[in-house]
């Protein structure tokens, strides 16, 4: 097995690698990348070069999803304040 830059899982962290399984349907090994703790896995590729780069997406595209879910929160959060002071203000003139 080549030496791989592979990311950690997206769902659980853990370490993880490329393995080729024989397809006898195709006559041909595919390749794939799986989570050595949680078991998950991304479908066969016809190369290892390919599982890699789709194990790693998937992980960038969790990453930029924390990022926007985060953003999303701050963003709730800062019209949960100002709707707050709206309404103290509010009360404050009555
Ligand atoms: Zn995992």
């Amino acid at each position: 097995m080549t030496k791989t830059n592979l990311k950690e899982c997206p769902l659980c962290g853990g370490g993880a690698k490329c393995e080729s399984e024989y397809i006898p349907a195709v006559f041909k090994d595919g390749w794939y990348v799986k989570c050595n703790r949680c078991g998950l896995k991304t479908r066969m590729y016809h190369n290892e070069r390919e599982a890699v780069i789709a194990w790693n997406m998937r992980y960038k595209m969790r990453q930029a999803g924390r990022v926007v879910a985060k953003q999303k929160a701050k963003a709730a959060e800062e019209t949960a304040k100002n709707t707050k002071k709206e309404a103290t203000a509010v009360a404050t003139e009555v």
